[in-house]
């Protein structure tokens, strides 16, 4: 081989000879040059492991804390507009109920128990999955929203 091993091929050689490709590592045992510049990278790689993890002579927290903006807590926000829509929701069901009481009962008269309780359970399976999917994706779009 005429060309030296390149740059990355000594790093891998250094960090982990096992699955280093054989003839890389002959030319590196061979060569004096590579040998040297294997040698060179592996000061420097465990000069870089003994170095200690920066640090603060300060304390960062003490520092930073008192300049942040203080955010308003959003749960009582929350809790009041799930609670008006709760109650508009509970208005308007019952006026309505109230309102076509007679024609409820007509419609209900014609058709069989069984399928009375069927249409209920669907109505009220898919209202609280409506109700449940609407309120999940405005706490998604409330918590983008905070990160601006
Ligand atoms: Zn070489």
């Amino acid at each position: 081989m005429n060309t030296h091993v390149n740059d990355s091929d000594i790093q891998q050689y250094v960090l982990e000879r096992s699955v280093c490709d054989s003839v890389i590592v002959e030319h590196i045992h061979n060569c004096r040059d590579c040998m040297t510049r294997a040698e060179q990278y592996a000061v420097l790689i465990n000069g870089i492991e003994e170095q200690e993890a920066p640090v603060f002579d300060f304390n960062v927290v003490d520092l930073v804390i008192p300049q942040l903006p203080v955010t308003k807590p959003a749960k009582s926000a929350d809790r009041w507009v799930v609670l008006l829509i709760a109650f508009v929701i509970i208005t308007m069901a019952g006026v309505l109920i109230y309102y076509f009481k007679g024609y409820l009962k007509g419609m209900m008269a014609g058709m069989t128990p069984m399928f009375t309780y069927l249409i209920v359970t669907t109505v009220l399976i898919l209202l609280l999955w409506l109700c449940f999917d609407m309120f999940s994706r405005y706490r998604k779009q409330m918590k983008y929203l905070n990160y601006y």
